[in-house]
């Protein structure tokens, strides 16, 4: 099939060569002049994993290319995908500007029937708006030429994205008529294994689908830690707790891993943005609200343990961060807990050595040339001199360090594990003062 996919984000970048690989012709649109020279360069500005292999091949095999003129890009797919950001506004709700103004675009140039799917996440009710301004571009030139419009919306998770696209759980579909409802399903045929994964159902209740299973996520994640600050403070240990819980089918290991809060593009701007969604409609959300509330008071848990291991005096200090993006296999920054602690740390005066495999152009693009950052090669190098080391991301190259050898580089041995990921007993055994996450009691 021709698609065209606005936006070559995270999403839109691996929509497109996932599309292209099942053996669409895929043209990429952006409006950012940059980072379509970049691809057509055949560099891939982002980092995750298997994308630069996939994006190669797809263009070196022809279905797969990249444009800054969106007419072009508009008379190339029938099937016309919007994957632009729906960053959040001011008051929480999500910036439908970037897709409103593609709508707008579509309308203006096309010429033939056209399927535009929203994949973006966007507010219940967006894919009426996307109709109106579909309608309104045509219209304002005289011309009259048919459309549907559809909602798509994508789950997959950065770090394993071409992964969970490739072979998605599900992958949910939103019409509101049978001819839509056919070309969606013949372009996932692929990616169906085994038994039918195209779950297709009405326009709003596919885009309140993406809410609400971000929003569970984030439920489970801010329970858990709100389960660790209560554990810290009986001095029980959370991780043997969790691995007690999740043996319970009904309740499972995915998800329930107490850490210093959520980050990344997503939960957090989905969890407000579902919260203004109800508000606006006279429905006072309380669980999603407190899901907010909880993320936002874990994500300050690495820099208060720091600062009770201090005495509350950083000012002079120099702390070492292990892991910057906000999860690992990403150089995502995006509301990461790293940002949140460099930031606390600064404002107490402290340095702060970090080191993150892949996340080091990001860190110095948002914080550029400072005295109080230094940006290292490794982790080694990170902890050198310093007074503390804060493991923020778990990344597997920092699973299993050398603790005697770090704790003859740091000036001195203490450590605090912002995902729990070492022995607390065994970090003990090199000199280490260890402060975990809900595990005071820990061994
Ligand atoms: P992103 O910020 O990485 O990329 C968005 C891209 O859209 C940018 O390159 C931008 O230049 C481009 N753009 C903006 N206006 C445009 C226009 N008029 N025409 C063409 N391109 C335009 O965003 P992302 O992380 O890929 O997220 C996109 C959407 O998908 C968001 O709604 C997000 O919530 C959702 N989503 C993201 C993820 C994720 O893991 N990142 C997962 C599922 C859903």
């Amino acid at each position: 099939m021709r698609v065209t996919i606005f936006g070559t984000g995270y999403v839109g970048l691996v929509t497109g060569a996932c599309l292209a690989h099942s053996g669409n012709h895929v043209v990429c649109v952006d409006i950012d002049e940059d980072k379509i020279a970049r691809l057509t360069r055949g560099e891939i500005p982002i980092y995750e994993p298997g994308l630069e292999t996939l994006v190669h091949d797809n263009v070196e095999a022809g279905r797969l290319r990249f444009t800054t003129d969106a007419a072009a890009a508009i008379d190339h797919g029938m099937l016309q995908f919007i994957a632009v950001g729906t960053p959040p506004d001011e008051d929480g709700s999500a910036d439908l500007k970037y897709v409103l103004k593609v709508a707008e675009t579509i309308g203006a140039h096309m010429t033939d029937y056209r399927l535009v799917i929203t994949k973006s996440t966007v507010p219940v009710g967006t894919s009426d708006k996307v109709r109106e301004q579909l309608a309104q571009a045509i219209s304002a030139r005289g011309a009259s030429v048919e459309f549907d419009v559809a909602s798509n919306p994508e789950f997959l998770k950065e770090g394993a994205a071409i992964d969970d696209f490739m072979k998605p759980d599900r992958v949910v579909v939103g019409v509101d008529n049978e001819r839509a409802a056919d070309h969606l399903r013949a372009l996932y045929a692929p990616f169906n294994r085994q038994h039918d994964r195209t779950m297709v159902m009405d326009i709003r209740s596919a885009e309140l689908t993406k809410y609400a299973a971000n929003i569970m996520l984030a439920t489970k994640i801010s329970l858990m830690n709100e389960l660790s600050q209560v554990a810290d403070r009986l001095d029980a240990d959370i991780e043997q707790v969790r691995k007690a819980i999740g043996a319970d089918h009904r309740i499972g290991y995915h998800f329930i891993y107490p850490g210093c809060g959520f980050g990344g593009s997503c939960f957090p701007k989905d969890v407000r943005a579902l919260a203004h969604t109800a508000s606006k409609i006279g429905y006072e959300t309380e669980i999603i609200n407190a899901v907010e509330r909880v993320n936002n008071r874990q994500k300050t848990v690495l820099f208060d343990k720091l600062q009770a291991h201090f005495d509350g005096d950083l000012a002079g200090k120099t702390v070492a961060l292990w892991g910057l993006a906000f999860k690992p296999n990403t150089d995502d920054m995006r509301e990461a807990p790293a940002c949140t602690l460099m930031e606390a740390l600064w404002d107490a005066g402290a340095t702060v050595r970090a080191f993150d495999p892949e996340a080091m152009d990001e860190t110095r693009r948002i914080y550029g040339e400072r005295d109080d950052l230094v940006l290292c090669h490794d982790a080694e190098e990170a902890a050198t001199d310093a007074d503390a080391l804060v493991l923020v991301t778990e990344w597997h190259i920092f699973r299993t360090p050398d603790f005697h050898e770090l704790a003859r580089l740091m000036k001195q041995p203490v450590l605090v594990d912002g995902r729990n990921i070492y022995k607390p007993s065994y970090v003990a055994a090199a000199g280490f003062s260890y402060y975990g996450i809900g595990r005071s009691a820990a061994t």
